[in-house]
């Protein structure tokens, strides 16, 4: 997976392509290949009619975007980065690398 919760991630292609705006990554959908990004993706809910609101309201919330239309952002070279799988320090697993400045976000 290349794209975990609590990253912060850059638009490449879609709605919010060329923006520039980055947003952090609320939640991923692995089945859906999906995730959901804090500020991105808004579309209008039409809700249905409850005590509180007897008109029902049109709400403006994030939908998840496909991961790819994603890149992970690093705040070093601050844009979007290709990805490379390294190795952690003894028994900690693999971690994930900025290709361009080697930038950690696992470690
Ligand atoms: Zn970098």
């Amino acid at each position: 997976m290349r794209i975990k919760k609590e990253d912060t991630v850059l638009a490449i292609s879609g709605r919010n392509a060329g923006t520039g705006r980055t947003g952090k990554v609320l939640a991923v959908y692995p089945a859906r290949d999906t995730a959901l990004v804090e500020g991105m993706n808004f579309v209008k809910r039409h809700t249905r009619k409850t005590q509180e609101q007897p008109q029902g309201a049109i709400v403006t919330r994030e939908a998840p975007i496909r991961m790819c239309k994603l890149m992970l952002y690093c705040p070093q070279c601050k844009r979007g980065v290709r990805i490379a799988n390294r190795p952690l320090a003894e028994g900690a697993g693999r971690g994930r690398e900025c290709k361009r400045c080697g930038h950690g976000f696992d470690a």
